[in-house]
């Protein structure tokens, strides 16, 4: 065999439900990957135990020193966390917006694909394409965890909590400007900003103002300024006149579930958590939850968390590769391997035995 020139180290936490599933269906995909290069590039995997079984064992979501572990990999590749066992935010805040906020992983991409043989609500009469990406901020806004409850002791019945959105300056013009270099990639060169201003004056209206300053400086790139709701609208009526789609981390959770729902499952979105400056491992997980309905049956849609996986290679510098999973996908669902989220009688098995088959 040649040497292997590129090996990349990747951290597993396929976590919890059917996280553990679309994690070794990613994991098979890439492996045969790397097994067809001829020694070009390797994936060197180590997993992690963590998540809410986790949580029942040790009263923690994650090792204390995991942090610092997870720190020298080149990548996170993570499965989904949650389980109706464990409190959502306690879940939630002990392990994936942990990870998101010590790597600084500020940007969230999450790309709105529509998939050849699959049904969506939207599919449009005279099929036009229909590609959007939404960009998530992901480090701040409605998410920073500040408030607090009953902070006037006003006693039984009469609590008030305060939830605090945090929008900086910084914050807001990092994600703006991260949306417009997209943009500039894609064939349609535009942004869409997404806020609430007219209700929210103080934070979204900062949002705007620097929307405005940054695009200045991108006269190629094409602009709107969106309100969510109107928004929403748009994504179902008119989503052929979206590109890029920048949001504050509530407005754009809400949107990408939406966007991945019209494509026509939860299960086929991917996601990239990126640090942009590298100066930490970036994550990449599918969109969907641990879905504890469907969980430990075989029968998740592992196309989201695969796309995912795309979307690391690409990262890892390996772009001819993202096309050809993103092909293999493609190819797969055009030929009716479909799981039964998205109305096939598959299992997870057969779409990645597909995919690889393609590939
Ligand atoms: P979270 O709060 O973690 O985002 P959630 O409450 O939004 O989770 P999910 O776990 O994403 O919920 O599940 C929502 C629905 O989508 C469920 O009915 C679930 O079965 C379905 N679903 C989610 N992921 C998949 C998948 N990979 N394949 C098939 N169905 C899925
Ligand atoms: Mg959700």
């Amino acid at each position: 065999a040649q040497p292997t020139t590129r090996t990349f180290k990747i951290a597993a936490v396929p976590a919890d439900g059917v996280g553990t599933e679309v994690v070794a269906a990613g994991r098979a995909v890439l492996d045969a990957l790397a097994a067809g290069s001829g020694g070009a590039f390797a994936f060197d995997w180590t997993e992690f135990p963590w998540g809410c079984g986790y949580y029942e064992r040790t009263g923690r979501m994650m090792d204390e020193d995991g942090l610092e572990a997870l720190r020298e990999f080149d990548a996170i590749y993570f499965g989904a966390v949650g389980w109706p066992s464990v409190p959502d935010h306690t879940s939630l805040w002990g392990l994936r917006l942990k990870i998101c906020q010590n790597f600084d992983q500020w940007a969230n991409i999450r790309p709105v694909h529509f998939h050849p043989g699959i049904t969506s609500p939207l599919r449009k009469a005279d099929h036009t394409p229909l590609d959007w990406v939404v960009v998530r901020e992901n480090s701040e806004g409605e998410y920073a965890g500040l408030g607090g409850r009953n902070l006037s002791g006003r006693g039984p019945g009469n609590e008030v909590a305060l939830q605090t959105a945090l929008f900086t300056e910084r914050g807001c013009e990092r994600i703006i400007r991260f949306a417009f270099d997209l943009a500039r990639t894609r064939p349609r060169k535009k942004v869409s900003s997404v806020t609430k201003s007219n209700a929210q004056q103080y934070g979204m209206v900062l949002w705007d103002e620097t929307f405005v300053r940054v695009a200045a400086d991108y006269p190629d790139v094409e602009t709107e300024s969106v309100l969510v709701d109107a928004m929403s609208a748009k994504f179902v009526l008119k989503p052929e006149d979206l590109s890029v789609v920048v949001a504050s981390n509530l407005n754009a959770d809400i949107l990408s579930d939406l966007g991945s729902a019209l494509a026509g499952s939860l299960g086929l979105a991917a996601s990239a958590n990126l640090n942009p400056e590298r100066r930490f491992p970036s994550m990449f997980e599918p969109v969907h939850g641990s879905a504890p309905d469907i969980a430990g049956r075989g029968l998740a849609n592992p196309i989201g968390a695969i796309g995912s996986a795309a979307l690391m290679l690409d990262h890892f510098g390996l772009p001819d590769e993202a096309v050809r999973v993103n092909k293999a996908i493609e190819a797969t669902t055009a030929s009716g391997v479909l799981t039964p989220d998205v109305g096939g009688t598959a299992k997870t098995s057969d779409v990645v035995a597909s995919v690889i088959d393609h590939l």
